[in-house]
């Protein structure tokens, strides 16, 4: 059997230090059974990992994968502190865990249960497409699109307005003057709100928010239209 240079032997003694406090910090365990199966820190002392995990931690290589991939998808919810939690949460994958994340409601310790609702309620949100069609999986822009549908009624209602206004015409002896700068100021207000409708997310900083969509993280088409096509 090979032996290990002094510095691997401490890195060994060290992680595996860590897998002794596993349970209640497994994510750091699955990260030092990643690292001693990745660097092979279990040469000195078995003939393989799977044998390493058998003979030292009583567990099949299996589970050992499942422990590192906890640890994984652990980091992605802070506050996820137990196996169960994260593999639950390692059943879906990475843009509707990222969702999860954002929708777990939980001030603490994030369990099984409020990874299952929240992916329960990820699951039932409706898809939302942008003005482009394609399906949002940011849920802030997701919820600034649905706001956004209030502009539409606020269109109509708009129009059925300037029809009324105009309508009083006849008795209000409008000078052709005043209708079309009422119409003139409809326009605007129209414009206005066409303007202020998103349409997809900001083309140059993909949503973070920048000097070119105001820090809202989104664009209107017609920004759209007006960014570069390279990077649309
Ligand atoms: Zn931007």
């Amino acid at each position: 059997m090979p032996t290990l240079t002094r510095t691997e032997a401490t890195a060994l003694k060290r992680l595996e230090r860590t897998i002794e406090d596993g349970l209640t910090r497994f994510a750091q365990a699955g990260e030092a059974l990643q690292q001693i199966r990745d660097e092979r820190l279990w040469r000195g002392v078995s003939s393989s990992f799977a044998t390493y995990c058998r003979e030292r931690w009583s567990i099949t290589e299996s589970r050992a994968s499942q422990l590192i991939r906890g640890a994984v998808v652990a980091a992605e919810v802070p506050g996820l502190t137990s196996m169960r939690a994260a593999t639950e949460l390692a059943k879906h994958d990475a843009p509707t865990r990222k969702r999860i994340a954002d929708s777990v409601e939980s001030s603490g310790k994030v369990t099984t249960t409020d990874v299952r609702r929240a992916a329960k309620r990820v699951a039932n949100t409706a898809v939302v497409k942008d003005g482009l069609g394609e399906r949002v999986e940011d849920d802030d822009f997701a919820a600034t699109l649905d706001e956004a549908k209030v502009l539409e009624s606020l269109k109509t209602d708009l129009l059925l307005l300037k029809r009324r206004l105009l309508a009083t015409e006849d008795w209000n002896h409008y000078t052709a003057e005043a209708s079309q700068d009422i119409t003139s100021h409809f326009k605007a207000l129209a414009n206005a709100i066409r303007w202020s409708k998103p349409f997809t997310l900001c083309p140059y900083c993909g949503g973070k928010g920048c000097k070119a969509c105001k820090k809202s993280g989104w664009v209107n088409k017609e920004s759209y239209h007006a960014s570069p096509s390279e990077l649309r």
